[in-house]
């Protein structure tokens, strides 16, 4: 069955449901070997074993919204805020510079004092000053007239998770102000202003079943997005999920796989919060198809206070200044980093 199943996924590049359903619920240890094997020749036959990194810059951990899962979310009283300034961000920007980015990533709570014109000037702020990076935002829900005068100031990318593809679980994430339409025609709006998106979801989410997660996989064949970002539901003891279990790591890796499968140019980030429920848990995303890592270029005593899950990892590998360390730990397992902005396409059709 699971021979099968992953014959089709390699050298067809479909995936029927029962062939999902058979790959996450029945796989022996040895087919999981099989699946990653696969996915890495995949993503090896089209980046070699480059792999992308972004510097990823958290700027305001205020935020507007709810969500159940969040640790920033407005109602947790205990979260110790913070926003950075334009100033500090170009600053984090030139420090990422001189390390070798070419990316970065501006990732925030919706915060209502970085309002829309405030982050378009600080888009065009990063532009002039390194015309030759990519800007990434990752900043939640805007209006399209937002989202159009950000890419007008320079953003080529933005990221946003659908977080799930089932209104009624999506219900259950998040509190009634928030709409499963709303994410929707943000992310098409996106797509439709010529942004390179990024979606994704967490998995093991309360409520999510291998049901919503192929509705996910679903949507994704829809929008065909340029980045796909996953990585473990990890509980914060600050929100309305304290006491719940984290998501799994094997279902994370299999998913990757699973992606990296269907879309061999995708864009697929070994994400924190897989590094943060196992210590390896960076080198087996990769090994699993992951190629893109997001190094926090934050400043470091900010680090802890983005934390939408307890234990968030921000140091070492995670940390921008440990690019060094993490040259180190990519080369064990045979991998360098790229010096590319990494752009969707760039490799063309291997
Ligand atoms: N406000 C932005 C950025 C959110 S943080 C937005 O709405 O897109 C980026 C991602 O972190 C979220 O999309 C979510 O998928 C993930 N995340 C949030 N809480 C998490 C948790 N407890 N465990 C794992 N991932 C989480």
């Amino acid at each position: 069955m699971w021979r099968e199943a992953i014959g089709r996924l390699a050298e067809e590049r479909t995936l029927e449901k029962e062939d999902f359903l058979v790959l996450m619920e029945e796989l022996p240890r040895e087919g999981e070997q099989e699946l990653f094997r696969r996915a890495r020749e995949t993503a090896r036959s089209v980046f070699g074993r480059e792999i992308y990194v972004r510097g990823l810059i958290e700027i305001s951990n205020v935020c507007r919204n709810n969500c159940y899962y969040c640790g920033i979310r407005r109602g947790n009283r205990e979260a110790d805020r913070y926003r950075l300034s334009r100033e500090e961000i170009l600053a984090c920007c030139g420090n990422g510079y001189s390390l070798g980015f070419r990316t970065f990533v501006l990732q925030g709570g919706e915060d209502p004092a970085q309002d829309d014109r405030w982050v378009e000037e600080t888009v065009a702020a990063i532009r002039m000053r390194y015309p030759d990076c990519a800007v990434t935002l990752s900043l939640g829900e805007k209006t399209r007239e937002a989202y159009r005068r950000f890419r007008e100031a320079g953003a080529d990318r933005y990221l946003l998770r659908h977080e799930t593809a089932d209104p009624v679980h999506y219900a259950k994430l998040h509190p009634a102000e928030m709409s499963y339409e709303n994410r929707i025609r943000c992310l098409w709006d996106l797509k439709e202003l010529g942004y390179q998106v990024g979606t994704g979801f967490m998995v093991g989410s309360p409520y999510q079943t291998l049901d919503t997660i192929w509705e996910d996989l679903q949507l994704i064949k829809k929008l065909r997005p340029e980045m796909i970002g996953i990585g473990p539901y990890l509980v914060h003891h600050g929100t309305p999920f304290a006491g719940r279990k984290n998501g799994s790591m094997i279902w994370t890796l299999r998913l990757l796989a699973i992606f990296r499968l269907l879309y061999p140019e995708v864009l697929l980030p070994s994400t924190t919060a897989l590094n943060t429920i196992h210590p390896e848990g960076r080198s087996l995303g990769i090994l699993a198809g992951a190629n893109v890592l997001m190094p926090n270029l934050g400043p470091a005593e900010r680090r802890e206070k983005y934390e939408l899950y307890d234990h968030k990892r921000s140091t070492g590998g995670e940390a921008a200044e440990g690019i060094r360390l993490l040259e180190t730990i990519l080369g064990k397992i045979g991998y360098t980093i790229s010096a590319s902005r990494g752009d969707y396409g760039e490799h063309g059709v291997h």
